[in-house]
């Protein structure tokens, strides 16, 4: 056989089906590929519990073959599906005794447990009917478990497996590959091993695969995640040092300027934050390098208005800005909002308008043409100074004068792809680029995934709002609560405020909001969890026409959701500002920015279907005036699920970063870098950007040093092998546009 490399071919090494499956399975086509598809954790067989001696209450992991398994369907039907939910019952034996595993409403564990199977199963014993039971454990299907040189081993790797795939076949293979590899390429330098006293890599996959003791994987792992860390630290580290060398256009405050008029006539005083954090951005602007800023806020703290003066100290400076927004509503919001805000200084070159003033133009797929044209003109010409809009604005025809800034709302929900296309409009010169997030962002997620952003934060609400009180409510188990969710819902409308009825979907036959499904923290995503979920999901159209019917009868209601015309979603939402409606049952497309003051309450249905910064998002929908808000969390979630946790989990807290953190640990591992976005697979496996700050602080640390020393890696060949590798695949585009 040739030499085995990590570059290496997986046919030539462990044959054409073999290689076949591993790729369809699971998208490995290498040798480095599947060495890197690392073990989930690792059974000990001396840890393995018979089933003669199981107690009650103790925590086991037993080994079993699965003798017999039955769906029964229990309780009343279902009322969406008209099906009575299925109870799995899979009695399991080692030859010393039986045990019973039982899941609710997932039928298709009775598809993966067939009679015969071998697994690990893990879980707390209980008792049903005085047998031995374990509820919905942790289940580890071992397809050729007999296969007697595994089970010598004093630790079995488990490998993240799938249904065609188990992680027996997963073992062989890698034992194979293991065997023959020869000659690896340590993308971490001699000095970075030495300064934190890590493994070489050869070592590392050994220790990672093929473990004899727990040091042998936990030493390998901090290897392999620092590794994991210091790359994507480089990448981030070269793209900060090409910035830098960058030309951008110098946008100094001009005395006398708009900037300076429209400070004069703002109708409240700034915070201190804004005052800050404008005061940071106007330096920026004024440096002959294009900014690259994120503003992080809580929904409500105002970045509008700080992003406001940074384009208009462009426009004072004779450029142009542009405001991307994420959705229509969105965009035509912030024309109206930005136009109040400005007053007659919005009308520049217009009858009446101020000398001093400049023009907005708004600038979406559903604008009329006539205006469209204007639009297009105006940004053309340079006669509108600021243009807002959606990803209509990055149609290649939209030509700017003088583009300066480019401004973009609610960051996580905007194509970083997109961004990237409008950053490139500027020709020589870069625009300034300052991205704005209501979702506050932990530290290290920010020096992971923004690594080569700056940073500020508006920490403080403008004086005078109160929280908003969140409250989860068990539909299933007290449908009292629900009836008194919807009265509290009439009160406030009957002192005059407004509510918001939140749904998972649009209609009974429709699909999902389309941007907002599945939750954008992939928190359903995961089999365990979506199993465990009910499977009912409200509808705004059904829910609309049962609540006008019933509980909120004889109140205004509207709905609201992405698939009505264009025009339709602005009169539902005008309606709705100038408190003609009561109250609007929306998708999430009210999520982000929606500012209504005078809606005070808001309920969300099947809140277990949203994300967790989602949910915190649409809650600062409500209170944005001087009302106290509240938000109920409708969940059919049963006590102690982990849905239903995290339901309490964002009740408790009504601290932004303190979500987030919760949001990111429940994602999957990876997913933070966007990675499955483009389909190729992630490259953080061990790193958790929540967990491991310290290895992170010292990656970026390490990686700035080696970058500004030697930015072309030149003396570092490994490092810079892995690192072109990661610059030239497609997840490359992700963390170099940004
Ligand atoms: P967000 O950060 O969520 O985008 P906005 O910029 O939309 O917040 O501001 C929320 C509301 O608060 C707006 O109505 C805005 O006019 C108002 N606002 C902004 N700054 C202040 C301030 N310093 N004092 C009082 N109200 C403010
Ligand atoms: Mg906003």
């Amino acid at each position: 056989m040739p030499t085995v490399t990590l570059d290496s071919r997986l046919p030539a090494v462990v044959g054409g089906p073999t290689a076949k499956k591993l790729e369809s399975a699971l998208g490995l086509r290498t040798v480095d590929d599947l060495l890197r598809h690392y073990p989930r954790r690792y059974a000990r067989r001396g840890d393995l519990t018979d089933l003669g001696r199981l107690r009650l209450d103790e925590h086991v992991t037993v080994q079993a073959e699965v003798r017999t398994v039955v769906n029964k369907e229990y309780g009343r039907p279902d009322p969406k599906r008209r099906r009575r939910p299925v109870r799995t019952e899979v009695v399991v034996t080692d030859g010393t005794g039986e045990l019973l595993l039982t899941f609710f409403k997932q039928p298709w564990r009775a598809e993966r447990l067939r009679q015969g199977t071998v697994g690990l199963f893990a879980g707390k014993v209980g008792d049903f009917n005085g047998r031995r039971q374990l509820l919905h454990p942790e289940c580890e299907i071992l397809d050729g478990v007999k296969e007697a040189t595994r089970l010598t081993r004093a630790l079995i790797p488990l490998y993240p497996a799938t249904a065609a795939l188990a992680t027996w076949a997963i073992a062989r293979s890698v034992e194979q590959v293991l065997d023959v590899v020869d000659a690896v390429d340590d993308p971490l330098p001699e000095q970075v091993r030495s300064r934190h006293g890590l493994v070489g890599l050869s070592e590392a996959l050994e220790g990672v695969h093929r473990p004899a003791s727990d040091s042998d994987w936990q030493r390998a792992r901090d290897r392999l995640r620092h590794e994991e860390a210091l790359l994507a630290q480089v990448v981030l580290a070269r793209r900060r040092h090409r910035v830098d060398a960058l030309p951008a256009v110098v946008r100094e405050p001009v005395g006398g300027g708009v900037r300076e008029r429209f400070l004069q006539q703002v109708p409240f005083a700034l915070t201190a934050g804004q005052r800050a954090v404008g005061a940071e951005i106007a330096a920026d602007l004024a440096r002959p390098h294009p900014m690259h800023r994120l503003l992080q806020g809580e929904v409500g703290s105002g970045k509008t208005v700080v992003a406001l003066l940074a384009m208009l100290q462009v426009v004072d400076a004779g450029g142009q800005a542009a405001l991307l927004a994420p959705t229509e509503v969105l965009a035509q919001q912030h024309h109206r909002s930005l136009g109040a805000l400005l007053g007659d200084l919005a009308m520049g070159g217009m009858l009446g308008g101020s000398e001093a003033g400049t023009r907005i133009q708004l600038l979406t797929g559903s604008v009329g043409a006539g205006a469209r044209r204007q639009a297009i003109d105006d940004a053309a010409s340079g006669g509108a100074g600021i243009v807002v809009g959606t990803h209509a604005l990055l149609e290649e025809r939209v030509q700017f004068a003088d583009l300066g800034l480019v401004v973009v709302d609610e960051q996580h929900r905007f194509g970083v792809q997109q961004r990237a296309a409008l950053g490139e409009r500027g020709g020589a010169h870069r625009p300034h680029v300052l991205v704005m997030t209501a979702t506050p962002i932990p530290r290290t997620v920010a020096m992971t995934v923004f690594g080569d952003l700056e940073t500020s934060v508006l920490a403080e609400l403008p004086a005078g709002r109160l929280p908003v009180q969140t409250t989860v409510v068990p539909a299933a188990e007290r449908p009292d609560w629900l009836e008194r969710a919807w009265l509290r819902v009439r009160e406030e409308c009957a002192q005059g405020r407004q509510a918001y009825v939140v749904c998972p979907r649009i209609g009974a036959d429709l699909g999902a909001e389309e941007a907002a499904w599945p939750p954008d923290d992939g928190a359903a995503a995961d089999d365990e969890v979506a199993g465990g979920l009910p499977p009912t999901t409200h509808s705004v159209l059904e829910l609309a026409d049962e609540l006008r019917a019933g509980a909120l009868a004889g109140l205004r209601t509207e709905v609201l959701h992405g698939r009505l015309p264009p025009d339709a979603k602005d009169a539902a939402m005008d309606r709705f500002a100038a408190g003609e409606v009561d109250v609007l049952v929306a998708t999430t497309v009210i999520e982000v920015g929606v500012d209504v003051a005078n809606a005070t309450v808001m309920a969300v249905m099947d809140a277990e279907r949203f994300g967790l910064s989602q949910l915190h998002q649409l809650r600062g929908r409500v209170g944005r005036g001087t009302k106290a808000g509240l938000c109920l969390l409708v969940t059919e979630a049963a006590t102690g699920s982990p849905a239903r946790e995290r339901l309490d989990a964002v009740a408790a807290t009504a601290d932004g970063f303190a979500v987030s953190r919760l949001d990111v640990s429940v994602r999957r591992e990876g997913d933070v870098l966007g990675a499955t976005q483009s389909g190729r697979r992630s490259s953080l496996r061990l790193l958790s950007v929540v967990e491991h700050e310290d290895v992170i602080t010292r990656a970026r640390d390490d990686a700035t040093a080696l970058v500004a020393d030697d930015p072309d890696l030149a003396r570092t060949a490994g490092l810079a092998a892995a690192v072109a590798a990661i610059e030239e695949s497609a997840r490359a585009d992700f963390l170099e546009k940004v």
